[in-house]
């Protein structure tokens, strides 16, 4: 399989700042492992173990998913079902809550399947439980999603933000 089917493949994840949101929701029937993966796109890219993964030298778990790093991605971050794939080369462009809000957005689809204001909410809520997403810190989110254009699958950037501010006040998790 060439990657272009592969990337059809992977969560809907993020639109670097300025292009379109591409539509890319479907859940994976037949996800590759990370071994597959590594061995499809090649170049610099490695498997790190389930909480060896560091973003500004915090430690990120995401139960006992490995994380793929993956600095060819057209993305910050992706997700197949079993693995969150990272793309340093754009995260490093980003602050660390931003980083950290990318890396659980991911790993909410890891729990709560392929739904993007699903995987939002559990992103914050987890970095307000954890302590690493400040009210400021959320803003900042807000900026970086801010120029992501809606489209029939995705809500814009705005939507998303005020549904991340809802979900972030609420003490139920969900
Ligand atoms: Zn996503």
């Amino acid at each position: 399989m060439n990657r272009s089917v592969w990337a059809a493949l992977i969560f809907a994840t993020f639109a670097i700042p300025g292009t379109l949101t591409a539509s890319r929701s479907a859940f994976a029937q037949n996800p590759p492992t990370p071994e597959e993966y590594t061995a499809q796109v090649g170049g610099t890219s490695r498997i790190v173990a389930p909480g060896r993964f560091k973003l500004d030298g915090r430690r990120q778990i995401c139960g006992r998913r490995p994380t793929v790093i993956d600095n060819q991605l057209d993305d910050y971050g992706a997700a197949y079902p079993g693995f969150l794939i990272m793309n340093q080369r754009l995260l490093k462009r980003v602050s660390t809550p931003v980083k950290q809000w990318i890396y659980a957005h991911e790993c909410g689809h890891q729990f709560r399947g392929p739904d993007e204001e699903t995987a939002d909410c559990f992103a914050v809520q987890r970095g307000r439980r954890q302590g690493w997403l400040s009210k400021a810190g959320l803003e900042e989110v807000c900026q970086f999603i801010a120029p992501a254009k809606g489209d029939s699958m995705h809500l814009s950037g705005s939507f998303r933000c005020e549904y991340m501010r809802r979900c972030y006040a609420d003490p139920r998790v969900r």
